[in-house]
Protein backbone atom coordinates (compact mmCIF):
# COMPACT_ATOMS: atom_id res chain seq x y z
CA UNK A 1 0.00 0.00 0.00
CA UNK A 2 1.32 3.47 -0.95
CA UNK A 3 1.30 5.34 1.86
CA UNK A 4 1.24 9.38 1.87
CA UNK A 5 2.95 11.03 4.85
CA UNK A 6 2.02 14.78 6.07
CA UNK A 7 5.98 15.02 7.37
CA UNK A 8 8.92 13.78 5.80
CA UNK A 9 11.85 13.79 7.83
CA UNK A 10 15.33 12.73 6.72
CA UNK A 11 17.71 11.11 10.01
CA UNK A 12 21.14 11.85 9.78
CA UNK A 13 22.19 8.77 11.23
CA UNK A 14 20.36 5.75 12.50
CA UNK A 15 16.78 5.46 13.44
CA UNK A 16 16.04 3.49 16.69
CA UNK A 17 12.67 2.63 16.86
CA UNK A 18 12.06 1.55 21.05
CA UNK A 19 13.34 3.22 24.14
CA UNK A 20 13.70 0.33 26.14
CA UNK A 21 17.94 -0.80 27.58
CA UNK A 22 17.98 -2.51 23.77
CA UNK A 23 17.48 1.11 21.83
CA UNK A 24 19.02 3.14 24.13
CA UNK A 25 22.29 1.15 24.80
CA UNK A 26 22.36 0.85 21.12
CA UNK A 27 22.49 4.60 21.02
CA UNK A 28 24.74 5.18 23.87
CA UNK A 29 27.00 2.95 21.77
CA UNK A 30 26.87 4.23 18.73
CA UNK A 31 27.58 7.49 19.77
CA UNK A 32 28.97 10.28 18.62
CA UNK A 33 27.60 8.56 15.40
CA UNK A 34 24.01 10.46 15.56
CA UNK A 35 20.48 8.44 16.05
CA UNK A 36 16.69 9.31 16.92
CA UNK A 37 15.58 7.07 19.28
CA UNK A 38 11.69 6.82 18.71
CA UNK A 39 9.07 5.14 21.29
CA UNK A 40 5.87 4.98 21.86
CA UNK A 41 6.63 6.27 25.63
CA UNK A 42 8.74 8.14 27.40
CA UNK A 43 12.59 6.50 27.60
CA UNK A 44 13.45 5.82 31.01
CA UNK A 45 9.94 4.49 31.61
CA UNK A 46 9.53 2.32 28.61
CA UNK A 47 9.15 -0.58 27.63
CA UNK A 48 9.73 -4.05 29.63
CA UNK A 49 12.79 -2.64 29.98
CA UNK A 50 12.09 -0.47 33.34
CA UNK A 51 10.20 -3.40 34.78
CA UNK A 52 13.11 -6.40 34.81
CA UNK A 53 13.35 -7.15 38.37
CA UNK A 54 16.22 -9.88 39.25
CA UNK A 55 19.29 -8.45 36.77
CA UNK A 56 21.91 -9.05 34.25
CA UNK A 57 23.71 -12.26 34.18
CA UNK A 58 27.24 -12.02 33.33
CA UNK A 59 30.23 -14.10 34.86
CA UNK A 60 31.50 -11.73 37.08
CA UNK A 61 31.45 -13.36 40.18
CA UNK A 62 34.42 -15.48 42.50
CA UNK A 63 35.11 -18.44 40.65
CA UNK A 64 32.55 -17.98 37.98
CA UNK A 65 33.44 -18.47 34.31
CA UNK A 66 32.04 -17.65 30.70
CA UNK A 67 32.36 -21.05 29.58
CA UNK A 68 30.15 -21.96 32.58
CA UNK A 69 27.86 -19.48 31.46
CA UNK A 70 27.68 -20.29 28.58
CA UNK A 71 27.05 -24.24 29.25
CA UNK A 72 24.00 -23.14 31.16
CA UNK A 73 22.37 -21.02 28.53
CA UNK A 74 22.53 -23.98 26.35
CA UNK A 75 21.23 -26.13 28.65
CA UNK A 76 18.10 -23.91 29.38
CA UNK A 77 17.66 -24.04 25.94
CA UNK A 78 16.84 -27.34 25.20
CA UNK A 79 18.64 -28.45 21.98
CA UNK A 80 17.78 -25.26 19.57
CA UNK A 81 20.87 -22.39 21.50
CA UNK A 82 23.27 -21.56 19.17
CA UNK A 83 26.11 -22.51 21.22
CA UNK A 84 28.66 -20.13 18.98
CA UNK A 85 25.78 -17.51 19.72
CA UNK A 86 26.05 -18.59 23.96
CA UNK A 87 29.96 -18.16 23.83
CA UNK A 88 30.16 -15.08 22.39
CA UNK A 89 27.43 -13.80 24.72
CA UNK A 90 28.77 -15.01 27.69
CA UNK A 91 32.14 -14.20 26.58
CA UNK A 92 31.47 -10.74 26.22
CA UNK A 93 29.18 -10.11 28.97
CA UNK A 94 31.51 -8.51 31.54
CA UNK A 95 32.38 -6.06 29.05
CA UNK A 96 28.51 -4.69 28.69
CA UNK A 97 28.09 -4.87 32.34
CA UNK A 98 32.04 -2.80 32.21
CA UNK A 99 29.64 -0.59 29.98
CA UNK A 100 26.81 0.11 32.11
CA UNK A 101 29.08 1.06 35.24
CA UNK A 102 30.73 3.87 32.85
CA UNK A 103 27.13 4.90 31.95
CA UNK A 104 26.61 5.39 35.57
CA UNK A 105 24.22 2.26 36.36
CA UNK A 106 24.62 1.82 40.16
CA UNK A 107 24.87 -1.80 40.25
CA UNK A 108 24.50 -3.31 44.04
CA UNK A 109 28.05 -3.73 45.69
CA UNK A 110 29.28 -5.78 48.58
CA UNK A 111 31.11 -4.69 51.55
CA UNK A 112 34.50 -4.95 49.70
CA UNK A 113 33.27 -3.43 46.80
CA UNK A 114 33.02 -5.81 44.56
CA UNK A 115 29.69 -6.26 42.07
CA UNK A 116 27.42 -8.45 44.26
CA UNK A 117 25.91 -11.14 42.39
CA UNK A 118 22.56 -13.32 43.12
CA UNK A 119 21.24 -16.72 42.00
CA UNK A 120 18.66 -17.39 39.62
CA UNK A 121 17.15 -20.76 38.35
CA UNK A 122 19.16 -23.08 36.36
CA UNK A 123 22.22 -21.16 36.70
CA UNK A 124 24.87 -23.04 37.78
CA UNK A 125 26.89 -20.04 39.57
CA UNK A 126 25.79 -16.95 41.29
CA UNK A 127 26.26 -14.40 38.87
CA UNK A 128 22.79 -12.11 38.84
CA UNK A 129 23.91 -8.32 39.39
CA UNK A 130 21.41 -6.02 40.70
CA UNK A 131 20.07 -2.75 41.58
CA UNK A 132 18.51 -2.21 44.72
CA UNK A 133 17.34 -5.65 45.11
CA UNK A 134 14.73 -5.49 42.81
CA UNK A 135 14.79 -2.67 40.93
CA UNK A 136 17.69 -3.24 38.04
CA UNK A 137 15.30 -2.62 35.09
CA UNK A 138 13.91 0.66 36.68
CA UNK A 139 17.17 2.20 37.73
CA UNK A 140 19.29 1.31 34.34
CA UNK A 141 16.44 2.65 32.23
CA UNK A 142 16.07 5.64 34.40
CA UNK A 143 20.20 5.98 33.88
CA UNK A 144 20.47 5.16 30.10
CA UNK A 145 17.55 7.78 29.26
CA UNK A 146 19.41 10.28 31.91
CA UNK A 147 23.15 9.82 29.82
CA UNK A 148 21.51 9.58 25.95
CA UNK A 149 19.68 13.14 27.20
CA UNK A 150 23.29 14.23 27.67
CA UNK A 151 24.41 12.64 24.53
CA UNK A 152 24.42 15.36 21.67
CA UNK A 153 24.32 12.54 19.03
CA UNK A 154 21.39 11.16 20.50
CA UNK A 155 17.54 12.64 19.66
CA UNK A 156 15.18 11.01 22.35
CA UNK A 157 11.53 11.39 20.69
CA UNK A 158 8.14 10.30 22.72
CA UNK A 159 4.90 9.62 21.36
CA UNK A 160 5.23 8.29 18.03
CA UNK A 161 3.37 4.71 17.47
CA UNK A 162 5.26 3.71 14.41
CA UNK A 163 3.03 0.97 11.81
CA UNK A 164 4.91 0.26 8.91
CA UNK A 165 8.31 -0.05 7.40
CA UNK A 166 9.42 1.85 4.42
CA UNK A 167 11.09 0.14 1.64
CA UNK A 168 12.62 1.42 -1.50
CA UNK A 169 14.57 -0.71 -4.13
CA UNK A 170 14.56 -4.00 -1.83
CA UNK A 171 15.95 -1.85 0.86
CA UNK A 172 14.42 -0.94 4.18
CA UNK A 173 14.80 3.21 4.30
CA UNK A 174 12.65 4.26 7.13
CA UNK A 175 9.18 3.82 9.05
CA UNK A 176 6.17 5.43 9.00
CA UNK A 177 4.55 6.53 12.51
CA UNK A 178 1.50 8.21 13.85
CA UNK A 179 1.72 11.01 16.37
CA UNK A 180 -1.68 12.60 17.88
CA UNK A 181 -5.43 12.68 17.80
CA UNK A 182 -8.46 13.67 15.78
CA UNK A 183 -7.54 16.89 13.80
CA UNK A 184 -4.38 16.65 14.63
CA UNK A 185 -3.32 13.56 14.09
CA UNK A 186 0.20 12.98 12.04
CA UNK A 187 1.83 10.30 9.82
CA UNK A 188 5.29 10.57 9.46
CA UNK A 189 7.78 9.08 7.59
CA UNK A 190 11.06 8.96 8.88
CA UNK A 191 13.89 8.33 6.59
CA UNK A 192 17.46 7.13 7.61
CA UNK A 193 20.35 5.34 6.10
CA UNK A 194 20.48 2.41 8.82
CA UNK A 195 16.72 1.57 11.01
CA UNK A 196 17.01 -0.40 14.37
CA UNK A 197 14.33 -2.48 15.76
CA UNK A 198 14.30 -2.43 19.66
CA UNK A 199 10.42 -3.10 19.75
CA UNK A 200 10.72 -5.67 22.14
CA UNK A 201 8.35 -8.54 23.21
CA UNK A 202 4.66 -9.96 22.52
CA UNK A 203 3.35 -10.84 26.21
CA UNK A 204 0.20 -8.54 25.43
CA UNK A 205 -0.86 -10.45 22.94
CA UNK A 206 -1.89 -12.89 25.80
CA UNK A 207 -4.47 -12.25 28.36
CA UNK A 208 -2.53 -12.81 31.32
CA UNK A 209 0.92 -11.71 30.93
CA UNK A 210 3.65 -9.28 33.44
CA UNK A 211 4.78 -7.41 30.10
CA UNK A 212 3.30 -3.67 30.19
CA UNK A 213 0.06 -3.47 27.67
CA UNK A 214 2.82 -2.04 24.78
CA UNK A 215 4.49 -4.92 24.18
CA UNK A 216 2.51 -6.56 21.72
CA UNK A 217 4.81 -7.81 18.89
CA UNK A 218 4.49 -5.13 16.86
CA UNK A 219 7.82 -4.61 15.56
CA UNK A 220 7.76 -8.21 15.07
CA UNK A 221 4.87 -7.72 12.69
CA UNK A 222 5.87 -4.62 11.17
CA UNK A 223 8.90 -6.51 10.08
CA UNK A 224 7.07 -9.79 9.16
CA UNK A 225 4.94 -8.09 6.74
CA UNK A 226 7.45 -6.47 5.14
CA UNK A 227 8.91 -10.02 4.03
CA UNK A 228 11.41 -10.24 7.24
CA UNK A 229 12.71 -14.00 8.14
CA UNK A 230 11.40 -14.23 11.58
CA UNK A 231 12.55 -17.36 13.64
CA UNK A 232 11.62 -19.99 16.65
CA UNK A 233 8.36 -17.59 17.42
CA UNK A 234 6.51 -20.62 18.58
CA UNK A 235 9.00 -20.48 21.58
CA UNK A 236 7.04 -18.32 24.74
CA UNK A 237 8.33 -18.15 27.99
CA UNK A 238 5.31 -18.40 30.65
CA UNK A 239 6.56 -16.83 34.27
CA UNK A 240 5.90 -19.42 36.57
CA UNK A 241 5.14 -16.67 39.67
CA UNK A 242 3.37 -13.90 38.38
CA UNK A 243 1.48 -12.68 41.44
CA UNK A 244 -2.09 -13.55 41.00
CA UNK A 245 -4.67 -10.61 42.20
CA UNK A 246 -6.42 -9.78 39.24
CA UNK A 247 -4.44 -7.27 38.15
CA UNK A 248 -3.67 -6.80 34.18
CA UNK A 249 -0.93 -6.86 33.61
CA UNK A 250 0.00 -9.33 36.42
CA UNK A 251 3.00 -7.89 38.72
CA UNK A 252 5.86 -10.46 38.82
CA UNK A 253 7.16 -12.27 42.08
CA UNK A 254 11.04 -12.21 40.76
CA UNK A 255 12.66 -15.69 40.20
CA UNK A 256 15.22 -14.39 42.77
CA UNK A 257 12.81 -15.12 45.34
CA UNK A 258 12.75 -18.56 44.73
CA UNK A 259 16.87 -17.95 44.69
CA UNK A 260 16.49 -17.28 48.49
CA UNK A 261 14.89 -20.52 49.21
CA UNK A 262 11.39 -19.69 48.67
CA UNK A 263 9.19 -22.25 47.89
CA UNK A 264 5.96 -23.47 45.97
CA UNK A 265 2.97 -24.39 48.11
CA UNK A 266 -0.83 -25.28 47.48
CA UNK A 267 -3.54 -23.98 49.76
CA UNK A 268 -3.03 -27.35 52.21
CA UNK A 269 0.91 -25.67 52.30
CA UNK A 270 2.01 -29.14 50.19
CA UNK A 271 5.66 -28.56 48.51
CA UNK A 272 4.52 -29.80 45.20
CA UNK A 273 7.59 -29.27 43.30
CA UNK A 274 9.64 -31.47 45.43
CA UNK A 275 8.29 -34.87 43.14
CA UNK A 276 8.27 -32.51 39.95
CA UNK A 277 12.27 -32.12 39.55
CA UNK A 278 15.10 -32.80 41.53
CA UNK A 279 16.26 -28.80 41.56
CA UNK A 280 12.54 -28.66 43.02
CA UNK A 281 11.60 -24.45 42.92
CA UNK A 282 14.90 -24.25 41.32
CA UNK A 283 13.63 -26.19 37.89
CA UNK A 284 14.12 -24.64 34.51
CA UNK A 285 11.29 -22.36 34.17
CA UNK A 286 9.25 -23.89 31.85
CA UNK A 287 9.01 -27.01 34.25
CA UNK A 288 8.12 -24.90 37.37
CA UNK A 289 5.63 -22.64 35.60
CA UNK A 290 3.36 -25.99 34.10
CA UNK A 291 3.32 -27.35 37.10
CA UNK A 292 1.68 -24.73 38.15
CA UNK A 293 -0.38 -24.20 35.98
CA UNK A 294 -1.21 -28.33 36.33
CA UNK A 295 -1.73 -27.54 39.78
CA UNK A 296 -4.31 -24.62 39.22
CA UNK A 297 -6.21 -27.19 36.06
CA UNK A 298 -6.43 -29.59 39.11
CA UNK A 299 -8.47 -27.31 41.14
CA UNK A 300 -5.34 -25.79 43.87
CA UNK A 301 -4.44 -22.79 44.76
CA UNK A 302 -0.59 -22.04 44.03
CA UNK A 303 1.48 -19.49 46.39
CA UNK A 304 5.12 -18.22 46.65
CA UNK A 305 6.12 -18.95 50.48
CA UNK A 306 8.72 -16.44 51.22
CA UNK A 307 8.01 -16.09 55.35
CA UNK A 308 11.09 -18.09 56.13
CA UNK A 309 13.43 -17.27 53.30
CA UNK A 310 13.08 -13.96 52.90
CA UNK A 311 10.90 -13.06 55.78
CA UNK A 312 10.90 -9.51 57.98
CA UNK A 313 13.70 -8.40 55.16
CA UNK A 314 11.23 -8.33 52.24
CA UNK A 315 10.47 -4.65 52.39
CA UNK A 316 14.27 -3.53 52.42
CA UNK A 317 15.11 -6.51 49.79
CA UNK A 318 12.59 -6.96 47.36
CA UNK A 319 11.05 -3.45 47.89
CA UNK A 320 8.97 -3.72 43.98
CA UNK A 321 7.44 -7.16 45.20
CA UNK A 322 6.52 -6.31 48.45
CA UNK A 323 4.54 -3.07 47.07
CA UNK A 324 2.67 -4.83 44.47
CA UNK A 325 1.47 -7.80 47.65
CA UNK A 326 0.72 -4.45 50.08
CA UNK A 327 -1.31 -2.73 46.99
CA UNK A 328 -3.68 -5.93 47.29
CA UNK A 329 -3.78 -6.43 51.37
CA UNK A 330 -0.68 -9.01 51.28
CA UNK A 331 2.30 -9.01 53.86
CA UNK A 332 4.81 -11.26 52.27
CA UNK A 333 6.97 -11.36 55.02
CA UNK A 334 4.35 -12.66 56.47
CA UNK A 335 1.64 -14.63 54.26
CA UNK A 336 2.51 -16.70 50.77
CA UNK A 337 1.53 -14.85 47.57
CA UNK A 338 -0.71 -16.38 45.14
CA UNK A 339 1.01 -16.88 41.98
CA UNK A 340 -0.13 -17.77 38.94
CA UNK A 341 2.14 -18.38 35.20
CA UNK A 342 1.83 -15.79 33.06
CA UNK A 343 3.30 -15.25 28.99
CA UNK A 344 6.45 -13.09 30.08
CA UNK A 345 8.87 -12.99 26.97
CA UNK A 346 9.56 -14.23 23.50
CA UNK A 347 12.35 -16.44 23.00
CA UNK A 348 11.67 -16.29 18.90
CA UNK A 349 11.76 -12.82 16.95
CA UNK A 350 12.95 -11.46 13.58
CA UNK A 351 16.05 -13.21 12.94
CA UNK A 352 19.49 -11.63 13.66
CA UNK A 353 22.92 -12.82 12.68
CA UNK A 354 25.70 -12.48 14.92
CA UNK A 355 25.85 -8.50 14.14
CA UNK A 356 22.07 -8.04 14.28
CA UNK A 357 21.60 -8.18 10.54
CA UNK A 358 18.02 -8.99 10.15
CA UNK A 359 17.09 -10.67 6.79
CA UNK A 360 15.61 -7.20 4.92
CA UNK A 361 18.58 -4.77 3.80
CA UNK A 362 18.81 -1.85 5.69
CA UNK A 363 17.32 -3.27 8.60
CA UNK A 364 19.20 -4.58 12.02
CA UNK A 365 17.30 -5.90 15.38
CA UNK A 366 18.60 -5.99 18.84
CA UNK A 367 16.71 -7.10 22.32
CA UNK A 368 13.83 -8.81 22.65
CA UNK A 369 12.46 -8.37 19.19
CA UNK A 370 15.13 -10.41 17.82
CA UNK A 371 15.64 -14.01 17.68
CA UNK A 372 19.75 -14.22 17.65
CA UNK A 373 19.97 -17.74 18.78
CA UNK A 374 20.70 -17.18 22.32
CA UNK A 375 18.02 -18.72 24.07
CA UNK A 376 16.60 -21.40 21.95
CA UNK A 377 13.41 -22.85 23.36
CA UNK A 378 13.71 -21.88 26.54
CA UNK A 379 15.23 -18.38 28.04
CA UNK A 380 17.93 -19.09 30.91
CA UNK A 381 16.58 -16.31 33.28
CA UNK A 382 18.58 -12.78 33.35
CA UNK A 383 20.22 -13.51 29.99
CA UNK A 384 17.48 -11.50 27.84
CA UNK A 385 18.91 -7.86 28.95
CA UNK A 386 22.43 -8.92 28.38
CA UNK A 387 21.68 -10.50 24.72
CA UNK A 388 20.15 -6.54 24.39
CA UNK A 389 23.21 -5.39 25.55
CA UNK A 390 25.94 -7.69 23.75
CA UNK A 391 23.66 -7.15 20.47
CA UNK A 392 22.83 -3.63 20.86
CA UNK A 393 26.98 -2.99 21.11
CA UNK A 394 27.23 -5.37 17.92
CA UNK A 395 24.80 -3.63 15.96
CA UNK A 396 26.09 -0.44 16.59
CA UNK A 397 29.46 -1.16 15.87
CA UNK A 398 28.24 -3.50 12.23
CA UNK A 399 26.56 0.06 11.31
CA UNK A 400 29.10 2.74 12.41
CA UNK A 401 31.82 0.63 10.29
CA UNK A 402 29.40 -0.03 6.75
CA UNK A 403 26.83 3.08 6.46
CA UNK A 404 27.60 6.72 6.56
CA UNK A 405 25.76 9.38 7.85
CA UNK A 406 24.17 12.02 5.98
CA UNK A 407 22.33 15.57 6.01
CA UNK A 408 19.63 15.76 8.13
CA UNK A 409 16.52 17.26 6.93
CA UNK A 410 12.92 18.52 8.22
CA UNK A 411 11.56 18.55 11.73
CA UNK A 412 9.42 15.91 13.20
CA UNK A 413 6.27 17.12 14.57
CA UNK A 414 5.87 18.08 18.51
CA UNK A 415 4.80 14.40 19.48
CA UNK A 416 1.31 14.16 20.99
CA UNK A 417 -0.63 11.44 22.76
CA UNK A 418 -1.95 8.98 20.44
CA UNK A 419 -4.39 6.27 19.89
CA UNK A 420 -3.41 2.78 18.96
CA UNK A 421 -5.87 -0.23 19.17
CA UNK A 422 -5.51 -2.73 21.71
CA UNK A 423 -5.13 -5.89 20.99
CA UNK A 424 -9.05 -7.51 21.06
CA UNK A 425 -9.95 -9.09 23.69
CA UNK A 426 -11.16 -12.15 22.35
CA UNK A 427 -7.59 -12.41 20.60
CA UNK A 428 -5.91 -12.11 24.10
CA UNK A 429 -8.00 -14.88 25.24
CA UNK A 430 -7.48 -17.14 22.34
CA UNK A 431 -3.89 -16.67 22.85
CA UNK A 432 -3.87 -17.56 26.88
CA UNK A 433 -6.85 -20.37 26.04
CA UNK A 434 -5.20 -22.24 23.24
CA UNK A 435 -1.49 -20.79 22.63
CA UNK A 436 -0.73 -20.79 26.11
CA UNK A 437 1.78 -23.27 27.93
CA UNK A 438 -0.33 -26.49 26.71
CA UNK A 439 -0.77 -26.64 23.29
CA UNK A 440 -2.75 -29.21 20.75
CA UNK A 441 -3.67 -29.49 17.10
CA UNK A 442 -7.26 -28.51 17.93
CA UNK A 443 -6.30 -25.69 20.08
CA UNK A 444 -4.04 -24.06 17.56
CA UNK A 445 -6.47 -24.84 14.88
CA UNK A 446 -9.48 -22.75 16.51
CA UNK A 447 -6.78 -20.14 17.41
CA UNK A 448 -5.35 -19.29 14.42
CA UNK A 449 -9.42 -18.93 12.78
CA UNK A 450 -9.98 -16.64 15.88
CA UNK A 451 -7.19 -14.63 14.64
CA UNK A 452 -8.04 -14.62 10.75
CA UNK A 453 -11.51 -13.27 11.98
CA UNK A 454 -10.02 -10.39 14.12
CA UNK A 455 -8.10 -9.69 11.26
CA UNK A 456 -10.84 -9.43 9.32
CA UNK A 457 -13.20 -7.61 11.48
CA UNK A 458 -10.36 -4.91 11.84
CA UNK A 459 -10.90 -3.17 8.37
CA UNK A 460 -7.55 -2.89 7.17
CA UNK A 461 -6.02 -0.57 10.14
CA UNK A 462 -2.45 -1.47 10.44
CA UNK A 463 -1.42 -1.43 14.29
CA UNK A 464 -3.89 -4.47 14.26
CA UNK A 465 -2.47 -6.28 11.23
CA UNK A 466 0.99 -5.97 12.60
CA UNK A 467 -0.34 -7.89 15.93
CA UNK A 468 -2.30 -10.11 13.78
CA UNK A 469 0.60 -11.13 11.82
CA UNK A 470 2.55 -11.80 15.00
CA UNK A 471 0.46 -13.71 16.67
CA UNK A 472 -0.46 -15.87 13.54
CA UNK A 473 3.09 -16.50 13.11
CA UNK A 474 3.46 -17.57 17.15
CA UNK A 475 0.43 -20.11 16.45
CA UNK A 476 1.33 -21.27 13.38
CA UNK A 477 4.70 -22.15 14.60
CA UNK A 478 3.40 -24.07 17.04
CA UNK A 479 1.22 -26.07 15.03
CA UNK A 480 3.47 -26.95 12.66
CA UNK A 481 6.42 -27.95 15.68
CA UNK A 482 5.11 -31.28 16.70
CA UNK A 483 6.94 -32.28 19.22
CA UNK A 484 7.36 -30.65 22.89
CA UNK A 485 10.29 -29.00 23.51
CA UNK A 486 11.62 -25.92 26.42
CA UNK A 487 8.46 -23.53 26.65
CA UNK A 488 6.48 -25.01 24.15
CA UNK A 489 4.63 -28.15 25.27
CA UNK A 490 2.26 -30.21 22.70
CA UNK A 491 -0.23 -32.42 24.95
CA UNK A 492 -0.69 -33.92 21.31
CA UNK A 493 3.24 -34.82 21.03
CA UNK A 494 4.47 -34.94 24.06
CA UNK A 495 8.20 -36.16 23.32
CA UNK A 496 10.98 -34.38 21.80
CA UNK A 497 12.10 -35.33 17.78
CA UNK A 498 15.63 -35.82 16.93
CA UNK A 499 17.38 -33.84 15.87
CA UNK A 500 16.23 -30.42 17.64
CA UNK A 501 15.80 -27.82 14.85
CA UNK A 502 15.31 -24.21 14.96
CA UNK A 503 12.07 -23.08 13.11
CA UNK A 504 12.48 -20.38 10.40
CA UNK A 505 9.27 -19.25 8.48
CA UNK A 506 8.12 -16.10 6.83
CA UNK A 507 4.69 -14.56 7.04
CA UNK A 508 3.18 -16.10 3.94
CA UNK A 509 4.43 -19.31 5.11
CA UNK A 510 2.38 -18.74 8.72
CA UNK A 511 -0.25 -18.23 6.19
CA UNK A 512 0.03 -21.13 4.20
CA UNK A 513 -0.09 -23.11 7.17
CA UNK A 514 -3.77 -21.35 8.80
CA UNK A 515 -4.47 -22.06 5.40
CA UNK A 516 -4.45 -25.98 5.01
CA UNK A 517 -4.14 -26.04 9.16
CA UNK A 518 -3.90 -30.17 8.82
CA UNK A 519 -1.71 -30.56 5.61
CA UNK A 520 1.60 -31.09 8.00
CA UNK A 521 4.98 -29.10 8.35
CA UNK A 522 5.51 -26.21 5.37
CA UNK A 523 8.07 -24.21 7.39
CA UNK A 524 12.29 -24.78 7.25
CA UNK A 525 13.10 -26.06 10.21
CA UNK A 526 17.33 -25.92 10.47
C1 LIG B 1 8.18 -7.91 34.80
C2 LIG B 1 9.39 -8.28 34.01
C3 LIG B 1 10.58 -8.61 34.66
C4 LIG B 1 11.72 -8.95 33.92
N1 LIG B 1 12.89 -9.21 34.57
C5 LIG B 1 14.03 -9.43 33.85
C6 LIG B 1 15.29 -9.57 34.48
O1 LIG B 1 15.41 -9.48 35.68
N2 LIG B 1 16.38 -9.80 33.70
C7 LIG B 1 16.31 -9.89 32.35
O2 LIG B 1 17.33 -10.12 31.68
N3 LIG B 1 15.11 -9.75 31.72
C8 LIG B 1 13.99 -9.50 32.42
N4 LIG B 1 12.80 -9.33 31.79
C9 LIG B 1 12.79 -9.31 30.33
C10 LIG B 1 13.42 -7.99 29.87
O3 LIG B 1 12.98 -6.95 30.72
C11 LIG B 1 13.03 -7.66 28.44
O4 LIG B 1 13.30 -8.76 27.61
C12 LIG B 1 13.85 -6.48 27.96
O5 LIG B 1 13.71 -5.39 28.83
C13 LIG B 1 13.41 -6.07 26.57
O6 LIG B 1 14.08 -4.87 26.28
P1 LIG B 1 13.86 -4.20 24.88
O7 LIG B 1 14.63 -2.92 24.95
O8 LIG B 1 14.16 -5.17 23.82
O9 LIG B 1 12.28 -3.90 24.82
P2 LIG B 1 11.36 -3.01 25.77
O10 LIG B 1 12.07 -2.58 26.98
O11 LIG B 1 10.09 -3.72 25.92
O12 LIG B 1 11.13 -1.69 24.90
C14 LIG B 1 10.35 -1.71 23.71
C15 LIG B 1 10.27 -0.30 23.17
O13 LIG B 1 9.70 -0.33 21.88
C16 LIG B 1 8.69 0.67 21.79
N5 LIG B 1 7.73 0.25 20.78
C17 LIG B 1 7.25 -1.00 20.53
N6 LIG B 1 6.41 -0.98 19.49
C18 LIG B 1 6.35 0.32 19.08
C19 LIG B 1 5.63 0.98 18.06
N7 LIG B 1 4.81 0.33 17.23
N8 LIG B 1 5.79 2.33 17.94
C20 LIG B 1 6.59 3.02 18.77
N9 LIG B 1 7.32 2.43 19.77
C21 LIG B 1 7.17 1.10 19.90
C22 LIG B 1 8.13 0.77 23.20
O14 LIG B 1 7.49 2.02 23.39
C23 LIG B 1 9.42 0.65 24.01
O15 LIG B 1 10.07 1.89 24.05
C24 LIG B 1 11.65 -8.99 32.50
C25 LIG B 1 10.46 -8.68 31.86
C26 LIG B 1 9.34 -8.31 32.60
C27 LIG B 1 8.09 -7.96 31.88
Amino acid sequence: MVRIADNIIECKGALILGAGIAGLFTALKLAPFPSLVLAGTRPGISGSSAWAQGGIAAAVGEGDTWQAHAADTVTAGAGLVDPLVADFVAREAPERISDLLAMGAPFDRRADGSLAVGREAAHSAARIVHVKGDRAGAEISRQLALTALASPSITLAEGFHAIELAIENGRVTGLFARTGIGPQARLVLFRAPAVIFATGGLGALYAVTTNPLESRGEGLGMAARAGALIADPEFVQFHPTAINIGRDPAPLATEALRGEGAILVDETARRFMLTVHPDAELAPRDVVARAIHREIAAGHRTFLDCTKAVGAAFESRFPTVYAACRSAGIDPATQPIPVAPAAHYHMGGIASDAQGRSSLPGLWVVGECAATGLHGANRLASNSLLEALVFGARAASDIKGTISARPARGEPPAPQRFNSPAPPHVLRDAMTRLVGLERNAAGLTEALATIDQVERAGGNEPALLNMTATAKLVTAAALARRESRGGHCRTDYPLAQQPAQRTFLTLADAENIAAAPSAGHAVAQQ
